[in-house]
């Protein structure tokens, strides 16, 4: 590889779920050069690719819009053409105005639709991408990572950046620059998330329980699908999670088809349905305990999707190392503990610490010693509510 071929970018985002397309969009929309790598070949991540495509609520279930901005804009994208499924139905018109405040407020999209559409977004604002590549390892100098290898039908080539954004979902970036990260111990349950058509039109298939920690427990959940849990992280492993997946859909489909003779499987998972793998070990780890509490470097809130009530405001700390100066974390692998990341992984979520992780991507190469309220003031100018004493109750 010669050293001269080296492209250069300001901003790198590694990953194209809904992190890392929500921080390509505001990294390019600060006037940055941005590169989205993606090993697949559409945008999405698990939310098209893994066929979750419940986005779940902004709102904290008493009819308050928590979280916004890029969180909304996507949201609004992805039922632009009409949604799948809302909950309640037809709250959109009413959205500010609502009078079922006890509802939360989610909606189903289209998948595919969604990738096209995403893609077109960040096409439009100048975004990069590099599909079908893999950021297989990374070089580091004087705590910066200098250079980023990426594998793809060209071979491996080098890339830099000025700043690098890891939303690959396993804080894979992370991992290769040696940062401290934790693994999710209990390991995943197998799901087989698929979509069926028959008479009455197109499906999503739920196959395979979320899990529910000891202290949630009701007694009322469904069992797993099987006993083997999965940690995501190892190559064998991931294939074998994908077979049995398969195997899952296939007897889920052939009892369906007893009582539906219409019933055909039309889309299923390309990429392993698994939900929490490796995160990264911040300069502040949040707690789900720690609701309703005000932080000087939040960068925008989420609310709890298990239950109503709950907000967070996210410290920028939960975002970044600072071992590693340049490089900062977006989406399902951000500092949270162990009872919040179940919290911190869904769509909304990987949205809102997108768009901060861009936004600060595109202003610094030094993490930890942004100015902070710059940073806010930038995520305000472009929608999002910082603080939870600024949301109209
Ligand atoms: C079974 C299941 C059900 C779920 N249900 C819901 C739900 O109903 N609603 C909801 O909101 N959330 C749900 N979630 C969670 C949610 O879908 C994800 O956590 C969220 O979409 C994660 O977004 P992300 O961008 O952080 O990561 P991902 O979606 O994982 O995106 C990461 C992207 O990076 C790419 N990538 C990874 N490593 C590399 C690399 N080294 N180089 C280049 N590219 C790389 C991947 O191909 C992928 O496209 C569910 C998850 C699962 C597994």
């Amino acid at each position: 590889m010669r050293k001269d071929n080296v492209k250069k970018y300001d901003v790198a985002v590694c990953g194209g779920g809904f992190a890392g397309i929500s921080a390509a969009l505001a990294a390019a929309r600060e006037g940055k050069k941005v590169i989205l790598f993606e090993k697949q070949y559409l945008l999405g991540g698990l939310g098209t690719a893994g066929l979750v495509t419940i986005y779940l609520p902004l709102c904290d279930g008493f009819g308050h819009q928590v979280s916004f901005g890029i969180a909304e804009e996507l949201f609004r994208l992805s039922i632009s053409y009409g949604a799948e499924a809302m909950y309640p139905e037809n709250w959109l018109d009413n959205i500010g105005t609502r009078t079922e405040k006890d509802k939360r407020y989610e909606v189903r999209y289209n998948p595919q639709l969604f990738a096209i559409l995403a893609e077109k977004l960040l096409l439009k604002n100048g975004v990069e991408i590099l599909y079908g590549s893999y950021v297989v390892d990374l070089t580091t100098e004087n705590n910066r990572i200098t250079g980023l290898y990426v594998e793809n039908k060209s071979g491996r080539s080098e890339y830099s950046a000025g700043t690098v954004v890891d939303a690959t979902g396993d804080c894979d970036i992370a991992h290769f620059a040696g940062l401290p990260t934790a693994l999710f111990e209990q390991g995943n349950v197998l799901a087989a998330w698929y979509y069926y058509t028959n008479e009455s039109g197109y499906h999503l298939q739920m196959v395979g329980a979320s899990d529910i920690p000891e202290e949630e427990k009701t007694g009322k959940e469904k069992k797993p699908l099987i006993s083997r849990r999965f940690t995501g992280l190892d190559g064998k492993e991931l294939s074998e999670q994908v077979c049995l997946s398969h195997k899952a859909t296939l007897e889920n489909w052939l009892k369906k088809r007893e009582t539906d003779k219409d019933a055909v499987i039309s889309t299923i998972a390309t990429i392993p349905q698994i939900r929490m793998t490796r995160k990264i070990i911040g300069e502040y780890e949040l707690a789900h305990t720690e609701m309703h509490t005000y932080f000087e470097d939040s960068i925008g809130m989420v609310s709890n999707w298990k239950k109503r009530g709950p907000i967070y405001e996210v410290p920028f700390r939960t975002l970044y190392n600072k071992e590693m100066k340049n490089l900062i974390v977006a989406g399902r692998c951000t500092s949270v503990n162990e009872t919040l990341w179940d919290v911190m992984r869904v769509i909304p979520c990987c949205a809102v610490t997108g768009q901060a992780a861009g936004t600060a991507a595109a202003m610094t190469d030094d993490f930890s010693t942004l100015d902070i309220s710059a940073l806010q003031e930038k995520l305000r100018n472009n929608g999002v509510v910082i603080h939870e004493k600024d949301i109209i109750k």
